[in-house]
């Protein structure tokens, strides 16, 4: 496989997909993308990897989302299995989501935050990188507070198994430099080319600690804004952070692919 540009979180998986899956899969082998596809409770991690072994450019992230399936809780003897297979690259996408919260919100804060624990401690055992799921109320950064004292308190004790990247990061310089500071990368997404706010992020992140994604179907790029995103897309999120950065597009995009097989640990003879 040649893989030329590297999706790192997508949900190729949701049913988003049905309809033009294969035609989808063709378009990304014959531009050389690989993803990693992203579970966000058991049944759709199952589907992922059900999709995995149908296909050499996906990977794929086992676990529950904070929000998106609220009946379920993380039960590590749902993943036991998934985990052990050999396209199972990650945990997640796991973390806290607080803009959506309704009604209760320290009971919903407290369900959410036994889940990341439990992610967290899985993915210590099976040594396996965080996919991380974080978005603050509106106007704060809450969200990354929170999961970062949870992240640092079990950096102490696994430093050197913990381990993860922040997906479709969307936080402060100063946040960035927090996860930069234990080890976690962070991913960009599609926003990156429409909206300004993550540029100092983008431009001032150590070249070797950022990731592209898409977080397919939702948040496409220009010029494909409105319309349902693919793992094909991030070429415009890579073409982007050459251009934040001043750098030159092949240097970035080579980096971005070798950055990724590092992370999740893929062999780059498999790449
Ligand atoms: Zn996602």
């Amino acid at each position: 496989m040649n893989i030329k540009f590297f999706d790192v979180h997508s949900h190729v998986n949701f049913s988003y997909f049905d309809e033009d899956r294969e035609a989808v899969m063709t378009r990304m082998k014959e531009a050389g993308v690989a993803t990693i596809t992203v579970g966000v409770d058991s049944a759709s991690s199952k589907q992922a990897v059900t999709l995995a072994e149908q296909y050499d450019n996906i990977w794929v992230s086992i676990g529950l989302h904070p929000m998106d399936n609220q009946k379920e809780s993380f039960d590590p003897q749902d993943y036991a299995d998934l985990v052990q297979h050999p396209k199972v690259v990650a945990i997640g996408e796991c973390g806290l989501d607080y803009f959506r919260i309704k009604g209760d919100t320290e009971k919903e804060k407290k369900r959410q935050e036994q889940n990341f624990i439990k992610q967290i401690e899985f993915a210590i055992e099976y040594d396996k990188p965080l996919m991380l799921h974080c978005r603050p109320s509106r106007g704060t950064l809450d969200a990354y507070e929170d999961v970062l004292s949870i992240l640092n308190s079990y950096f102490k004790i696994h430093a050197s198994k913990l381990r993860g990247n922040v997906h479709f990061f969307v936080g402060s310089v100063a946040v960035a430099r927090l996860f930069l500071d234990i080890g976690f990368t962070l991913s960009f997404p599609g926003v990156i080319t429409f909206a300004s706010d993550y540029d100092k992020v983008v431009a001032s992140a150590p070249i070797d600690m950022i990731l592209s994604e898409t977080d397919a179907p939702f948040a496409a790029p220009v010029p494909y804004r409105g319309k349902r995103n693919e793992p094909l897309y991030v070429k415009e999120v890579v073409r982007r952070i050459a251009q934040l950065r001043k750098e030159p597009y092949e240097n970035v995009r080579e980096q971005l692919v070798s950055n990724a097989l590092r992370v999740f640990n893929i062999p780059s003879d498999v790449a």
